[in-house]
């Protein structure tokens, strides 16, 4: 018999209660610090203080309006977001997946309006963009098509990390490249800065639209607020979620005047997308992480998270070959298969998210304090340890 829930995820046997900063506790009192944050999306931890107060104030005077009318709590943060960003404009959703359709039906109009028939997104092996029938055929990885055709048209999946293809792929007749800046599925893989200028620089001599899914390395995850801020460019439109919300629905497509121009009245929307519960918290959230002393703090735990890291590496070289990212946005590469250092980290009280290339991710609240990330590297350390003896 079916479970009455659809059984399309692996859960792990655990049931949490409550949470607290980096600490998540089952009924029983047992607890478990979390370096998985809910998939990067706890970007402040659980519970914390002023997220639930914005929440609980915007509860008892509104929890919901349509779009139909004026909404302040989403024009606040529209206007923090064009503030700090690229951006001239947003557009709020629940999800990244909901940004991926947005900023694929942007790209299409703007070439709908020039009146040219620029139809293809390249899009890169390994990327991930939710699983929307539009999402998963621009990732067009095996795993997720199969069984889901026919496929939508127009996306070009190219090898990751391979210049000289996008070079070539990279002519006058393509409407948009979409990249994550670090991919985060696909195995905490940074795009090097220079391909990323290199990138920026094809799409301006070609026209082509560049877009950047930030939804995972977005939001102060890589110690800037946005992971393309490093390489010092800009996207003509960026998806955002996970953290922007700390852990309430919540996601955004952020675009230029000129990219966005074909999104007129009557051309999106969406029921909840941007509704007032959401954007008091996200106002909250943005406040905090876009203040560039707390951005300080992220680079600065980064830098002793890594240095943990590389020390975890030296004492375990059977279990651990290296680890790569950026910021708070590390991954751990294998030498054992991940899913079992998963379940020994489990074991060992510490909670870390498995990725694709046999890697480990460890995607903390941006505010862990130093002492549980010293505690959650002992605790990694503990895991290699046992699955070393057994
Ligand atoms: C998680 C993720 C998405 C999809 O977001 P959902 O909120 O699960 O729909 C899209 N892109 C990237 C890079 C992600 O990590």
């Amino acid at each position: 018999m079916i479970a009455s829930v659809l059984p399309t995820y692996n859960r792990a046997p655990l049931t949490f209660v409550r949470g607290e900063g980096s600490w998540l506790f089952e009924s029983d009192g047992r607890r478990f610090l979390d370096m998985g944050a809910g998939i990067a999306v706890n970007a402040l931890g659980h519970a914390h203080p002023a997220l639930v107060a914005a929440l609980h104030a915007q509860a008892q005077d509104l929890w919901h309006v349509s779009n139909l009318y004026q909404i302040p709590q989403q024009q606040a943060l529209a206007d923090a977001l064009v503030d700090r960003t690229f951006a001239d404009t947003v557009f709020f959703t629940n999800s990244g997946t909901e940004a991926a359709e947005l900023a694929i039906k942007m790209v299409r109009k703007y070439w709908f309006e020039k009146g040219e028939d620029r139809l293809t997104i390249l899009t890169f092996d390994g990327a991930f963009h939710g699983r929307s029938t539009a999402a998963i055929a621009a990732a067009g990885s095996d795993k997720m098509t199969r069984g889901f055709g026919p496929l939508m048209p127009g996306f070009k999946v190219l090898p990751w990390n391979d210049p000289e293809a996008l070079d070539a792929a990279l002519d006058d007749s393509v409407a948009a490249v979409m990249i994550e800046p670090v991919q985060g599925e696909g195995g905490i893989r940074p795009v090097p800065e220079s391909q990323l200028k290199a990138l920026r620089a094809a799409c301006d001599r070609t026209g082509a639209l560049l877009v950047l899914d930030e939804v995972q390395c977005g939001m102060g995850r890589t110690g800037r607020l946005f992971a393309h801020e490093w390489a010092g460019i800009a996207p003509d439109i960026m998806m955002v979620a996970k953290g922007i919300g700390g852990g309430f629905p919540l996601g955004a497509v952020l675009a230029t005047e000129r990219a966005a121009a074909g999104m007129v009245a009557g051309t999106h929307g969406s029921t909840y997308g941007g509704n007032p519960l959401a954007c008091a918290v996200g106002l909250k959230v943005m406040e905090i992480i876009a203040d560039p002393a707390f951005l300080d703090e992220v680079n600065r735990k980064a830098g002793l998270l890594r240095q943990k890291l590389e020390g975890l590496i030296a004492a375990h070289p059977d279990t651990f070959e290296g680890v790569r990212g950026s910021g708070l946005m590390l991954g751990l590469t294998c030498r054992k298969p991940n899913t079992e250092l998963v379940s020994a980290a489990r074991d060992a009280g510490v909670l870390v998210v498995p990725a694709a290339d046999n890697v480990i991710r460890l995607i903390p609240a941006l505010n862990i304090p130093d002492d549980d990330l010293a505690e959650a590297v002992s605790r990694l350390d503990q895991a290699a340890a046992g699955l070393e003896t057994a």
